[in-house]
């Protein structure tokens, strides 16, 4: 890479297989550190046969990482072209998506809002994990009570014309999770990546995190134009397949393939959300220990922790429903959601291998043998 090449904007190289469709984008601004590597991932207590690999999209930086970086590299070369000053979105407290869109916005002198759903008083919101992060943004941030998903939708689209008004200056609006039309794009030019990297000779299976649907989406669309050769499975930690499906097949139609569903080329895996969205229970947090502890890949508790669990779940349970035995887990990062506190309810417990700790022995029973 070349010196000073980040925050910089560049024209948007689509893949030619997918140079028919609508809305290209036109520019991006790099923020990401690409290609991330992809490499084999040693769970322990897999079915017969079933082999394992990682795209470590978790790599893609430290502070602006996981998926969410590669759609804001196209949104925000929006954000500029439109000559906006400030930028809003939402999302919970543990939102990777607000987070690196706060940092991006600084970054590159925007000011950032954020609607934090779920969260009705300040003295609720703390400062752990992403939340920390968007507060040392010096983000502007609206707490707003929990509702449905759709009324969320809506107020950080209410809160793009309150910041317009009363700043008079141009405000960017960036949907729930960065879901829109042009940031599936960045999951066309992600699968695009994926080919390079062997895709279709040594997988048969693609498994996805799903919370608003872009990336699993974009990989859905490049799968199916590229010939349809794998499974795509996305696994969902929020909302009912049925809501996630109506939102992409209108994706589907702002990108010209009108004769394509969402239906027909991803298969959504419910069953592992747990209790709600933005909830982590016991046995996701053993789980994520697990891994960290048996492979060295840290998992989150509200996104990845579930989608690698659904995963898993589904080929002890339900094998028939991938094409084959060799799963590509993408990881779409979420890492700082694992400093949120929810690992506190299960560190102590007392066979845990997080709580294998011993004082310094004393010098007589000292492991370490004195030289005589
Ligand atoms: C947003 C997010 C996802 C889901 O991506 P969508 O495009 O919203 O479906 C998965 N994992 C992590 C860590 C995320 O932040």
């Amino acid at each position: 890479m070349m010196d000073g090449e980040f925050y910089k904007l560049f024209p948007y190289k689509v893949p030619v297989w997918a140079n028919h469709l609508q809305s290209i984008p036109s520019h991006f601004v790099k923020l990401s550190n690409l290609n991330t590597p992809l490499h084999r991932w040693n769970l322990a207590g897999l079915p017969e046969g079933v082999e394992i690999f990682i795209k470590r999209d978790d790599l893609t930086g430290t502070e602006l990482s996981g998926n969410k970086v590669r759609l804001l590299q196209i949104l925000f070369a929006e954000a500029l072209a439109e000559g906006a000053t400030h930028v809003v979105t939402g999302g919970g407290p543990q939102s990777g998506h607000c987070r690196a869109v706060s940092l991006i916005c600084r970054s590159l002198g925007f000011k950032p809002h954020i609607v934090i759903d779920g969260v009705e008083k300040k003295a609720d919101l703390g400062s752990m994990g992403n939340t920390l992060l968007y507060r040392m943004a010096g983000s502007k941030l609206y707490l707003a009570p929990q509702e449905n998903y759709e009324c969320i939708k809506r107020r950080v689209k209410k809160m793009e014309q309150f910041i317009s008004d009363t700043y008079k200056e141009k405000c960017y609006c960036i949907p729930l999770g960065g879901t829109t039309v042009k940031a599936v794009f960045a999951f066309i030019s992600l699968f695009e990546e994926l080919l390079q990297q062997g895709l279709h000779d040594r997988f048969d299976d693609i498994v996805v995190t799903i919370s608003t649907g872009g990336t699993s989406l974009g990989l859905a669309v490049a799968n199916f134009i590229t010939g349809s050769k794998l499974g795509v499975h996305a696994v969902t930690i929020g909302q009912p397949k049925e809501v996630l499906y109506k939102d992409m097949n209108g994706l589907l139609h702002k990108l010209g393939l009108d004769s394509v569903k969402s239906e027909d080329i991803l298969d959504i895996i419910e069953g592992y959300i747990g209790e709600r969205f933005g909830t982590a229970t016991d046995e996701v947090l053993n789980f994520i220990t697990r891994v960290s502890s048996t492979t060295g890949i840290l998992l989150d508790p509200y996104f990845t922790g579930k989608g690698a669990l659904g995963m898993i779940g589904e080929l002890e349970n339900n094998p028939s429903r991938f094409k084959g035995k060799r799963i590509l887990f993408i990881h779409t990062g979420g890492i700082f959601g694992l400093f949120n506190g929810e690992m506190d309810r299960i560190i102590d417990k007392e066979e845990a291998v997080t709580n294998d700790i011993t004082s310094w022995p004393d010098e007589s029973v000292s492991p370490v043998k004195k030289r005589t």
